[in-house]
């Protein structure tokens, strides 16, 4: 393949994958409880580099409505086989999906793609959205067995002074039956839980402060990658800077009378390449150079909108002063119920991203 080629399945009503950020998604239809077929959405990426008008991120495009059996053997080989002959392999920053279907147009795409696998999509099928977080907490799955979500602040799993979050792991894991899942929000599930262990289980969690009823709705929809230290060109710290960051939007939330049924998602990430899927984000906060950053605005909470760069190269004391400018706003100006990236592109602030190749 030219590049790395991403996949998801994605189980409406949570966009908790977030399929625009992926080559190929597969969302599932069911009818009567029961799986049928799925949307196929190909040629999403969020990956960008500073300064390089030829790359931007892009929603994948609709292709259409798949039966199940037509899914692996004949859509996705015959997606793949397209984009590996025709992607790009002189120009490793053209080379993904997007720009293939950018350059030679989905329709065109499409096309080779139902020839190759001797199929037609039909129109794709109703679905939306309605978050894309982790549902935090208990899940009862279908078989019967209890799915208990954690969300881990910061995706650090340590143990720290009054929160022995990797110890009460280590306890959790002595007794559970079951598996553990790592999500894709940074969040860890402890999954499979047979009815008489639930007790056991949550109690233990709770003593080690894995489920603290206290985490804000801002501190469960904020995000990095993982940038320092692991990735040797980022430029600065992401991870550990998250939780003072956080600490701030909060502060500056409550100053302005903003209740804490709202919130403003925001991620940050420590270069463009969109590793922390900030480009779908409310808020998107990517450093630019040491100290500085470029703010995004106009995400949404569902993970189906690219945000618009709204400043550049502005220091964190900049940074800072610009939310609470917008937040002081979206406090006096919203109307009921709306929420602050809504409110950003409804008051003019930024505009929306409709064709991603030309308004990005
Ligand atoms: S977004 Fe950039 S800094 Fe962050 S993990 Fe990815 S490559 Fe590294």
């Amino acid at each position: 393949m030219p590049r790395k080629f991403k996949t998801t399945v994605v189980i409406p009503p949570q966009n908790d994958v977030d399929l625009h950020a992926n080559d190929v998604n597969f969302v599932a239809i069911a009818e009567n409880g029961k799986l049928v077929g799925f949307n196929l959405l190909v040629g999403g990426s969020l990956s960008i580099k500073h300064g390089n008008k030829k790359t931007y991120a892009r929603q994948a495009s609709e292709f259409g409505y798949l039966l199940l059996e037509h899914m692996l053997a004949v859509a996705a080989e015959a997606i793949f086989t397209t984009q590996r002959n025709w992607g790009n392999r002189t120009d490793r920053k053209n080379a993904k999906t997007k720009y293939t279907l950018e350059r030679v147009w989905v329709d065109v795409f499409r096309a080779k793609v139902e020839k190759r696998a001797g199929i037609r999509f039909a129109p794709i099928l109703p679905y939306h959205f309605t978050g894309r977080g982790d549902r935090i907490g208990w899940v009862k799955g279908i078989d019967n067995y209890w799915h208990l979500t954690l969300f881990i602040k910061n995706s650090r799993l340590l143990d720290y002074p009054w929160h022995p979050l990797k110890t009460g792991m280590a306890e959790i894991a002595k007794i559970h039956q079951g598996d553990f899942h790592l999500t894709a929000n940074q969040n860890l599930i402890v999954a499979s839980i047979a009815e008489s262990e639930k007790v056991k289980i949550e109690a233990l969690a709770r003593e080690h402060r894995l489920i603290d009823d206290s985490a804000s709705d801002q501190s469960k929809n904020s995000m990095t990658c993982v940038s320092f230290p692991t990735y040797p060109l980022a430029m600065v710290e992401a991870e550990r800077f998250l939780p003072a960051f956080v600490t701030q939007v909060e502060g500056l939330l409550h100053q302005h009378g903003i209740g804490d049924e709202q919130h403003c998602a925001a991620h940050i990430t420590g270069c463009p390449n969109g590793c922390g899927r900030a480009l779908l984000e409310e808020l998107w906060l990517v450093v630019k150079a040491v100290g500085r950053y470029n703010l995004y605005l106009g995400g949404n909470h569902e993970g189906t909108r690219i945000p618009c760069m709204y400043r550049e190269n502005i220091n964190e004391e900049e940074t800072l002063k610009e939310i609470d400018y917008l937040v002081s706003r979206w406090a006096r100006e919203s109307h009921a119920n709306e929420g602050f990236s809504n409110f950003t592109l409804r008051a003019g602030i930024v505009r929306p991203i409709v064709n991603t190749a030309q308004d990005f």
